[in-house]
């Protein structure tokens, strides 16, 4: 997945655009520029190849997530449905706003289960947030359906399934709001960067004035520009964006690169009648991030997963005990350890996380593998990593 591996001349040059007339802002100093908007450019194109009226440019997938929730008007007590399985930032970046993560268990899919999140629904929900990980997707049209009779938001996290699509439609289009990372191990990076998508004007002109101070960005001037509301700083600079740029062009190419190595290891691994792979929702394709598999039990799905190290087949987790990705070791947000003091709403609408258990999850996530899908791979490095991963798995199983 990092695009990082295959950095060429494209990248460079566009940040050679960028240094030589030095202004690594995003707005303003036309008559210095000499003509180079990368942050501009960079939206625009990612308007057209993901299919969405508006793209804004972030510091980060975190801050994509937290200015996507406040243009939508989310903020302090209310409650936004995300799932089990995620990276700590969808808990951050609701906690950032007062908000409360509501926490649903995961289906086969890896992703939010439907069923689940309509029990999770009280009269504070205001948006629910699927987060498509390891390169696919949430079930969106059963989710459209549960926010459209619920009047809530469908904001969607496709930072880890840039490039994977739903029924024809690129992921992080189709939800009400939909946000991205550039950062450094994503399938296009930035160094650190990401983006909010959204066909909605309202939105997206929230999330443009949200992300830098509140400025209305009305004329040429920015001393001359007003500010309607409170806004911070989650601008991307001028480098970043160049990088994103060039990386953005490749995407397609990268996708299908993913999938010729995915294939082969796929291929290899279907012939193990104890291995079944994570669905993916009808009408999705994947962007071959990840191969993720389930193995019979937690035992032996750490066994494989540890003997995959020893063996040099990297880039391979099992979930399970992993404090970054899965609920079950989150100790610091389960105790809500914070710098500062949070609010008696939040710290009780978060009470639940002491007690509840999440069963369903824990037997996809305590079973499953995920392994990182590298672009730099040889044919014959993929080959040598199917077979040795076909007798490993096999030594556990016999
Ligand atoms: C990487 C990631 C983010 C956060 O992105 P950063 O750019 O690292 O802040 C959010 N959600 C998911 C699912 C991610 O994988």
């Amino acid at each position: 997945m990092p695009g990082f591996e295959l950095f060429s001349d494209l990248e460079r040059k566009e940040v050679h655009d960028v240094l030589d007339n030095g202004v690594l802002m995003r707005y303003g100093f036309e008559g210095m520029r000499n003509g180079h908007w990368k942050a501009k450019e960079l939206e625009n194109e990612l308007e057209n190849q993901l299919q969405v009226k508006h793209a804004q440019l972030v510091s980060s997938g975190t801050a994509a997530v937290s200015v996507a929730l406040a243009s939508a008007g989310i903020g302090s007590g209310d409650e936004v449905i995300m799932p089990t399985f995620t990276f700590v930032a969808s808990f951050e970046a609701i906690m950032m706003l007062g908000a409360i993560p509501v926490l649903v268990d995961i289906d086969d899919t890896l992703t939010l289960d439907p069923e689940k999140v309509k029990e999770a629904i009280t009269s504070k929900t205001k948006a629910i947030m699927p987060v498509h990980m390891c390169g696919s997707m949430a079930d969106l049209d059963a989710l459209k359906v549960i926010c459209n009779a619920h009047n809530l938001i469908l904001i969607e996290d496709s930072s880890q399934a840039t490039g994977a699509t739903y029924k024809n439609k690129p992921l992080g289009s189709i939800g009400d709001l939909g946000c991205l990372s550039l950062d450094f191990v994503k399938i296009i990076t930035a160094g650190e960067g990401g983006a909010v998508l959204t066909n909605n004007e309202k939105f997206y002109k929230h999330a443009d004035h949200y992300s830098d101070h509140g400025h209305d960005h009305v004329g040429n001037d920015r001393g001359a520009e007003t500010h309607p509301f409170l806004g911070y700083n989650f601008r991307i600079s001028e480098l970043h964006a160049a990088v994103g740029l060039a990386q953005l062009r490749r995407l397609n190419e990268f996708v299908q690169i993913q999938k010729k190595n995915y294939t082969i290891l796929r291929e290899a691994l279907s012939q193990i009648p104890e291995v079944t792979f994570r669905r993916v929702p009808e009408g999705g394709v994947e962007s071959y991030s990840f191969l993720n598999f389930f193995l019979p039990d937690l035992e032996i799905a750490r066994k494989v997963s540890s003997a995959f190290k020893d063996n040099g087949v990297d880039a391979c987790w099992n979930y399970y005990d992993n404090s970054w990705h899965y609920i079950r070791e989150w100790h610091h947000l389960k105790n809500i350890k914070s710098l500062y003091p949070i609010s008696e709403e939040v710290k009780k609408g978060l009470e639940y996380l002491q007690t509840k258990t999440f069963d369903q999850s824990d037997h996809y996530i305590s079973r499953n593998i995920s392994c990182l899908i590298k672009m730099s791979w040889t044919e014959k490095e993929v080959r040598e990593r199917a077979s040795k991963m076909v007798d490993v798995i096999n030594s556990f199983l016999l």
